[in-house]
C-alpha cells in the first residue's frame, strides 16, 4: 500500500492560525517541511483517515485528488480531522462526477452527528456507524475501531487497517493507549505505525504523547510483538507548542528508529 501523510499539524497548524509565537516564527522563516497543515493520511489514492479543513489546500498541492476518494475513516469529531461541510461539495452543482461511486464515511457517533449537517444523498455519501472494536471491510482494506486515550467527550478511535497482508496503525490524537488496546495489539506484527507527537519536547502522556511516550510506545509495541524486524514508526500531529522544527525532530527520534513526518511525505508499506 502507499501511504501519503498529506497533513501533519496539529488543530491550530504550524505556523499557527493566529500564532505570534517564536515556534510559528521560526518555522515560517525555514519554511518546507516545517510547515504543516491539518493531520490526514491517504491510502492507495481511494482511503483517508480523516478529513480536515485543510483538504483543499492537498488538493491544491496535488497530492490529493478527492473525487477518487471513496472511503474515509474519521478517529474524531474535532475540527483539525473532521470537517464534514466540505463533503456538500460533491453534490451537484459543486461537482460532476461519476455519481456510481459513493463516498463511504466512517466513524463514531458524534461524526454521525456532524454529518446531519450534510445532504449525505446530495453528495452521494454514506455514513457507515462505528463503535469501540468494531471490525469492518471497505473496499480491499479490513478495518477496526481501537480506543484512543484522547478527550473523554469524544471516544477517539485508533485505526487498524489491513490490506493484502499489510498492516498499517493510525494513531492520531492519543496518549499513552488503554490498556484493552495494548492487549488487542499483541502479536499484530504491524509494518507502519503512525503516533501522535503533538507535544514534541513538552512531553506528557494522556490526551496526546510527545517524544519520550512515542519512543516509549514503540519498545512497547516490539515487546508485545505488535512490531516486527522491518516495521516502520512515523511521529506525526506535531503543535508549535512542542517546539521541535523538523530537523530537530529528526535529531531526537531517528537514533529510536522512528521516522518523522512531513506534509507531502509518501511511504510504501
Ligand atoms: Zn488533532
Ligand atoms: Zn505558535
Ligand atoms: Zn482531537
Amino acid at each position: 500500500m502507499e501511504v501519503v501523510f498529506l497533513g501533519t499539524a496539529a488543530a491550530e497548524g504550524w505556523p499557527g492560525l493566529f500564532c505570534e509565537c517564536e515556534n510559528c516564527r521560526r518555522a515560517r522563516e525555514a519554511g518546507g517541511k516545517n510547515v504543516r497543515t491539518r493531520t490526514s493520511l491517504l491510502v492507495d489514492g481511494i482511503y483517508m483517515v480523516d478529513f480536515p479543513p485543510d483538504n483543499y489546500v492537498h488538493v491544491l498541492r496535488g497530492d490529493l485528488v478527492l473525487s477518487k476518494v471513496e472511503y474515509i475513516f474519521v478517529t474524531h469529531a474535532h475540527q483539525d480531522h473532521f470537517y464534514p461541510e466540505d463533503i456538500n461539495m460533491r453534490a451537484e452543482p459543486f461537482a460532476h462526477i461519476d455519481r456510481r461511486r459513493t463516498l463511504h464515511v466512517y466513524g463514531n457517533r458524534k461524526v454521525g452527528e456532524w454529518l446531519s449537517g450534510v445532504n449525505m444523498e446530495k453528495a452521494g455519501a454514506k455514513y457507515h456507524p462505528l463503535r469501540p472494536w468494531d471490525e469492518f471491510v471497505a473496499g480491499d482494506m479490513k478495518g477496526k475501531a481501537l480506543p484512543a486515550d484522547h478527550a473523554e467527550d469524544q471516544e477517539a478511535f485508533l485505526y487498524l487497517l489491513e490490506e493484502d497482508g499489510r498492516k498499517l496503525f493510525v494513531g492520531f490524537d492519543t496518549g499513552w493507549f488503554p490498556e484493552e488496546t495494548w492487549r488487542a495489539l499483541e502479536g499484530v506484527e504491524i509494518d507502519l505505525a503512525v503516533l501522535d507527537c503533538t507535544n514534541g519536547r513538552l512531553g506528557g502522556r494522556r490526551g496526546h504523547m510527545g517524544i519520550e511516550a512515542v519512543v516509549e510506545a514503540k519498545s512497547r509495541m516490539e515487546e508485545i510483538g505488535a512490531l516486527k524486524p522491518g516495521s516502520k514508526v512515523i511521529a506525526t500531529h506535531f503543535s508549535h507548542n512542542g517546539g521541535l522544527l523538523y530537523g530537530e525532530l529528526v535529531d531526537a527520534l531517528s537514533s529510536f528508529g522512528i521516522e518523522v513526518a512531513y506534509d507531502g511525505m509518501r511511504v510504501e508499506v
